[in-house]
């Protein structure tokens, strides 16, 4: 029998065992899944949409204690798991209040008697999810899929299994049928076998460009319908007139929330010349005034990266960057998990520090000689997640909205996810929508009916 074995990443400490799943096992929760789906389609949008308001109070009620699970397993600082379950609740408050209007059919005229689309749900849909939010990847993908009347299995990340445990007690606190969400604890392999299943009738992923191509592959064989939700390298462009002691908080937040582990994090700021040396001085200081510490603390900003692992393949992208010629303007010492926030100077294209996704505090900054030459940098990246910009010139942002080849642009915001808009990627970023009306209908049969 296989186990695998939470370790808390601050101290290195096991938590907790817990045991894989055998192949029967997974053959009893794919029956099942089989089996809740025929009763949980029949159940009107209303009823489903009602249970969304329980999630999300649930949620709440429970809030702290997700927030410790997850800075215990992957070293997320309290306060922003908090934040996180507090959002979760959001993205279901949302569903609760849009999914009626979101999945009822639409009318289209024409020489039928009548003519309109059904959105019905496809079956059971498989969810491959990261550590990073663990939280909020699951709740965005399955508070709006469950509600369009799909199950779900949940393969979360291998460090995070009481996070996927606890989720799916969430769900049947808030009265959600047996069946209609569950977790797996399964290996890549199982995963495969698991695609193939004709009760699997989608897949969504949100991970890494890896996970991502060797996913999609196998979903494409099976041609099952998938969503891919993966790594980004946004940038983060600041023109010679943008409002610094504004926006500074905002930007040095893009880089190190979740301790720099977000795939809509600033990635690279490229920075307009004429204002270069100001911002590389105040973003510089800004950072260093974040308090690294025990995630459990509610002071901590920066907690400790989710696996010692992972921090060391951040040092090396670093080191393989220096050797390149870039520079360390403050920070760069790993300690375990930990990860000193960090900003590199005299990055260009051909370093890993611009050309692949760096996911942890680091930040690279970049020297452009003017506006447009920001923005051909900006864009010329394998991942098209999101972009951001700082200026006071909105006129002339506006004309660039075409140039940013990504999935979102954010103008004096950083990039986020917002429950009422939609939220994916494009190049290596990923295909597909989450939230907003997109996201509940990844996962639907447009059915086209025509009553003559
Ligand atoms: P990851 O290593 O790709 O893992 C994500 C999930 O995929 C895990 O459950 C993992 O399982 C599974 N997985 C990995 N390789 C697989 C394979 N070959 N076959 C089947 N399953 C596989 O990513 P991560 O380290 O957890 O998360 C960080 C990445 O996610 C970053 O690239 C980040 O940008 C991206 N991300 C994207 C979004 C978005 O919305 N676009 C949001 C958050 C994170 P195991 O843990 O068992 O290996």
């Amino acid at each position: 029998m296989e186990y695998i074995e939470s370790i808390n990443p601050y101290n290195g400490k096991p938590l907790e065992k817990y045991r894989m799943f055998s192949d029967s096992d997974i053959k009893r929760v794919l029956e099942k899944a089989e089996l809740a789906f025929e009763s949980w389609k029949t159940e009107s949008v209303e009823h489903r949409a009602g249970l969304l308001k329980k999630l999300a109070k649930t949620l709440m009620k429970n809030k702290k204690s997700y927030a410790q699970l997850m800075s215990k397993e992957m070293g997320k600082p309290i306060n922003q798991g908090i934040a996180e379950v507090e959002k979760c609740a959001w993205a279901c408050d949302f569903y609760a209040k849009n999914a009626v209007g979101f999945l009822s059919d639409d009318l289209i005229e024409t020489e039928a008697d009548e003519s309109f689309i059904s959105y019905d749900p496809l079956g059971c849909v498989l969810a491959v999810m990261p550590w990073n939010f663990p939280f909020w990847q699951v709740i965005r993908f399955a508070a709006p899929t469950l509600t369009a009347g799909n199950t779900v299995i949940l393969k979360h990340a291998s460090n995070v299994p009481g996070c996927a445990l606890a989720l799916q007690e969430l769900f049947l606190m808030a009265g959600y049928p047996e069946g209609s969400f569950q977790f797996i604890l399964a290996d890549h392999q199982q995963l495969e076998s698991i695609i193939e299943n004709s009760i699997v009738q989608g897949v969504t992923l949100t991970g890494s460009e890896k996970a991502g191509r060797a996913i999609a592959a196998q979903a494409g064989k099976n041609l099952k319908k998938c969503v891919m939700e993966l790594g980004g390298n946004n940038a983060c462009i600041v023109w010679e007139d943008a409002d610094l002691d504004k926006y500074l908080d905002t930007m040095v937040m893009a880089r190190m929330q979740n301790t720099g582990q977000s795939c809509i994090a600033a990635k690279r700021f490229i920075v307009v010349e004429a204002i270069y040396d100001e911002f590389l001085m105040k973003f510089s200081k800004r950072i260093q005034t974040l308090k690294s510490g025990d995630p459990l603390d509610k002071h901590t900003d920066i907690g400790v990266m989710a696996r010692e692992d992972l921090a060391k393949t951040l040092e090396q992208q670093v080191n393989d960057s220096l050797e390149k010629g870039a520079q360390v303007k403050i920070g760069n010492k790993r300690n375990g998990a930990y990860y000193e926030p960090t900003v590199l100077t005299a990055v260009v294209l051909g370093m890993p520090a611009f050309d692949e996704e760096l996911f942890g505090p680091v930040a690279a900054v970049i020297k452009a000689k003017d506006r447009k030459e920001a923005v051909v940098m900006a864009a010329n990246s394998k991942f098209g997640l999101g972009s951001m910009l700082f200026t006071q010139d909105i006129k002339s942002a506006r004309k660039i909205i075409g140039d940013i080849p990504d999935g979102a642009f954010f103008i004096n915001e950083m990039v986020k996810s917002d429950p009422r808009l939609p939220f994916g990627g494009t190049k290596a970023s990923g295909f597909g929508r989450e939230l907003s009306m997109e996201g509940i209908l990844e996962f639907v049969n447009k059915k086209t009916v025509y009553i003559k």
